[in-house]
């Protein structure tokens, strides 16, 4: 049981629900291994209570908050300060304390880049897919937009992906974004491999047995496949890409390098490769997956 003392600092994670989360794990682990008095704790932010929260959290002197769904855009408002990036994707899931309230962060951008830089995955000159067009593709876009040769967003919902695409190709001064609708997946060049983000709920537990395309030829076309799902370990959408000889990689590397930026931003300090590692290695016993990777 971890020992909490007066100089304890406290960070924690506001969403709803929350119940769920695995950060705990990893800020715990971090703060009892670098021997920083430092306590994260889920707290659970019903509808309507929002702003309040923040404004509490400041009052009882919270070093840092990791904010989730379904708050991760609605919090711009409760900030007094908000970083470029995340004013740039318009959602934030860090919040540092600064002198009279939080600064927003997006960590979850940079944690999938370190995670993909982790598993060997570079971004540099491909022709990116993405399949979905929500809160995280659209980030995924916008991180993705100044190494990618082309991004080509698959969605269900035509309309958000054609927004994404407005927005970014309007920042880039480039057309680098193409929106296209799902269905059309069969229209992407046929003798080309792709670098596919996987960005939809589909196929998160309980529904493991669903895949956002169902359709084994769509999978001979993806030489790497990156689900940003953790759970299950390897989704159905993984799967697809490995037996057609892709790599197939899931979200929890960038569950935990969100989680340890985030940590450097509140406490300053700077998280080792060998650090992060045995974080991962906690997370796999935590989740268990510890041997599957
Ligand atoms: P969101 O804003 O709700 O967007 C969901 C997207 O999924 C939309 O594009 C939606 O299409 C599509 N979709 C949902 N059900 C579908 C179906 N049955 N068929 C086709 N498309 C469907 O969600 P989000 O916040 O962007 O999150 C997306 C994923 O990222 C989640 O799975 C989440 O677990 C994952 N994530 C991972 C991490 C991590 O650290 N690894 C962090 C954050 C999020 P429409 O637009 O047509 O509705």
């Amino acid at each position: 049981m971890k020992e909490v003392k007066g100089i304890s600092r406290v960070c924690g994670l506001i969403g709803n629900p929350v119940e769920h989360t695995l950060s705990p794990t990893i800020h715990n682990y971090l703060a009892e291994r670098l021997g920083i008095e430092l306590v994260y704790v889920p707290f659970h932010v019903e509808t309507g209570y929002l702003d309040q929260s923040v404004k509490g959290a400041f009052g009882l002197n919270l070093l840092g908050l990791n904010v989730t769904v379904p708050y991760k855009t609605d919090v711009l408002q409760s900030l007094t300060d908000i970083d470029d990036l995340a004013k740039r994707i318009g959602a934030v899931n860090t919040l540092v304390r600064v002198q009279d309230g939080y600064k927003g962060y997006n960590t979850d951008m940079p944690g999938l880049y370190r995670a993909m830089e982790n598993d060997g995955v570079n971004l540099k000159g491909e022709t990116i897919l993405i399949l979905g067009a929500g809160g995280v593709a659209r980030a995924v876009a916008m991180m993705a937009a100044d190494k990618a040769k082309e991004i080509i967003i698959l969605n269900r919902t035509i309309e958000k992906a054609e927004k994404i695409a407005e927005e970014i190709n309007g920042y880039m001064g480039r057309k680098v974004v193409i929106p296209q609708l799902l269905e059309d997946y069969k229209k992407l060049q046929e003798d080309k491999k792709y670098l596919a983000i996987q960005a939809t709920n589909v196929g998160m537990h309980p529904n493991v047995e669903d895949v956002i395309i169902d359709d084994p030829d769509f999978y001979k076309r993806i030489h790497t496949g990156y689900d940003l799902i953790f759970n299950p370990f390897e989704t159905r959408f993984m799967k697809e890409v490995a037996k057609k000889g892709g790599l197939a990689f899931n979200g929890l590397k960038m569950l935990l390098f969100q989680g340890i930026i985030a940590f450097e931003l509140w406490t300053g300090t700077k998280v080792s490769d060998e650090l992060a590692r045995d974080t991962y290695q906690i997370l796999l016993k935590e989740t268990g997956n510890l041997g599957k990777e």
